[in-house]
């Protein structure tokens, strides 16, 4: 209960804080001086008691156990639903993360093989280089005894050609050569001849002197 209250004054209505126990006193208003006599009626009644506590029945009691093991059974079945919904999920994507191994292991046996037969090729292709190198060096030396054979047989004409015409110059120098020693020899028989017929002339001149002097003289020439 409250041992105060705020009323106004009943005549400026200014309001002034009575207490209780001034209930039957007369008071004088703080402004305007007015004097009044406080009355019980001012002040509110007391409040009226709690009503005392409902007695809980036994059925009330399991009601309230029933509605809580509801609302319980509720939220677990909600988190059970939940549960199973994720784990139904994490089963799909376990199957798809399955999937997506098994092709994975697919793409790399594909990979191999391709490796495999890169690697197979890049062989082929590197022996086919070396043959082909085995080519080009064998057409070089080709290349080089061919222009080798045709060096020489040109070397070998123009010696033929020297030789030809050295005989030919040989040839014409034999023929002129031949021609003054028969020159020669012709004018050396003239000679002789001239020499012999004059011996013979100076030989018949002396035997004509000898002759005319007795003297025979026995060669028969
Ligand atoms: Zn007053």
């Amino acid at each position: 209960m409250v041992d105060h209250i705020d009323m106004p004054c009943p005549k400026c209505r200014q309001l002034l804080r009575v207490r209780k126990q001034h209930i039957g006193h007369r008071l004088a208003c703080t402004r305007c001086k007015h004097t009044f006599v406080v009355k019980a009626e001012s002040f509110p009644p007391p409040p009226a008691p709690a009503p005392p506590p409902r007695p809980v029945s036994e059925t009330d009691t399991l009601k309230q156990r029933l509605s809580a093991l509801e609302t319980e059974l509720r939220q677990v079945r909600g988190a059970l639903a939940a549960s199973a919904s994720c784990e139904s999920e994490t089963a799909r994507q376990l199957q798809e993360a399955q999937q997506e191994l098994a092709q994975v292991a697919t793409l790399r046996e594909q990979l191999r093989a391709a490796l495999s037969e890169s690697e197979k090729l890049r062989t082929q292709a590197r022996t086919l280089q070396e043959k082909a190198d085995r080519v080009d060096r064998l057409e070089d030396e080709l290349r080089a005894r061919g222009e080798e054979i045709a060096r020489l047989t040109q070397e070998r004409e123009t010696r033929e050609k020297e030789e030809k015409e050295h005989r030919a110059r040989e040839a014409e120098k034999g023929t002129e050569e031949r021609a003054a020693a028969q020159k020669e020899s012709e004018e050396r028989r003239q000679a002789l001849e001239a020499e012999v017929a004059r011996c013979r002339r100076e030989l018949s001149i002396l035997r004509r002197t000898l002759q005319s002097l007795g003297i025979v003289f026995e060669s028969g020439a």
